[in-house]
């Protein structure tokens, strides 16, 4: 129906001039529309390798147009190329036809939070969704690359950032629409709420404050930058990128620059975070390290 194909348009548009990525997600659905990687053509956006939704979304309002012609596509944003980090909000599931789950929501949990640590509820641009739960959009913190998380702030609490995507206002499913409620901007994320969000701390509090050796800062500074490269790995790599990292830095134990137990507890602490077990972490950071200290060069030939 072509008013709808319109009305649907005019939002993907509308989400575009706010600065959003967006891709079309299945007519009245949540899935996106675009293909996988099993049914890749290698043609057109693809032509140098298979894009997924995350690069593929767009703020082009003629590309907009020109998807959203001929079919009433859902909208879907691409939180992490916006630069957003929504939160989400769902209801319980019903546990029976006869009532509602007792679970308080996610809207509720949230509340609470907030409460406990003081601060209102932030006023931001908000979306009510199909079932009856809520989008709380916020611009995500420069420099800081925060991933999806779930359950991390608390059940039913969920954040949709890189690797994420949420349904846009204006889209229509069999069970509802999603419909902007409130506020008109996106608000910057409160700083305690990035806090809790931050990505696996490198533990500083006790063994990563070093006498001042020589070399030793750097050697800090490589390791916090590779276990802050294991917090943002994707599922499928967390192993390898873990042990990609452990042996970067394993030549600054070779080197006497730092001990090896602080690299070992700053990588299980980092491998953990991003969901390795204790097991893997442990096994995968002593063979990492070994391999790299037995093949570490002299500092001079490095
Ligand atoms: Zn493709």
């Amino acid at each position: 129906m072509r008013q709808q194909n319109e009305a649907l348009m005019r939002a993907a548009l509308e989400a575009a001039e706010r600065g959003w990525y967006v891709f079309p997600l299945r007519p009245g659905d949540k899935r996106p529309a675009l293909h996988g990687e099993a049914s890749c053509t290698y043609t057109g956006d693809c032509a140098s390798g298979h894009l997924k939704w995350e690069q593929r979304a767009t703020r082009d309002p003629e590309r907009i147009r020109t998807t959203w012609w001929h079919t009433p596509y859902n909208i879907g944003i691409a939180t992490g190329p916006s630069n957003l980090l929504v939160v989400d909000l769902d209801m319980p599931k019903r546990k029976s036809s006869k009532g509602s789950s007792d679970a308080p929501s996610g809207a509720a949990t949230f509340r609470a939070l907030c409460e406990r640590a003081g601060h209102p509820v932030p006023d931001t641009y908000r979306v009510r969704t199909a079932s009856g739960g809520e989008h709380l959009y916020f611009k995500a913190p420069d420099g800081l690359r925060l991933n999806n998380t779930a359950g991390t702030i608390g059940e039913l609490v969920d954040t949709r950032a890189w690797g994420g995507y949420v349904v846009a206002a204006g889209s229509i499913t069999d069970t509802g629409t999603y419909e902007a409620v409130s506020g008109s901007v996106a608000a910057p994320l409160p700083e305690w709420l990035q806090t809790i969000l931050k990505p696996a701390p490198v533990r500083s509090t006790g063994p990563l404050r070093l006498p001042a050796v020589d070399g030793s800062r750097v050697a800090l500074s490589a390791l916090e930058a590779e276990c802050a490269v294991v917090s943002a790995a994707p599922d499928k790599q967390r192993n390898t990128t873990l042990n990609r990292c452990a042996f970067k830095v394993g030549r600054f134990v070779a080197w006497g620059d730092i001990p090896r137990h602080v690299v070992e507890e700053a990588f299980q602490g980092a491998g953990e975070e991003r969901g390795l077990t204790a097991a893997e972490c442990r096994a995968t950071i002593r063979s990492a390290l070994d391999s790299s200290i037995r093949k570490a060069r002299p500092r001079e030939a490095a």
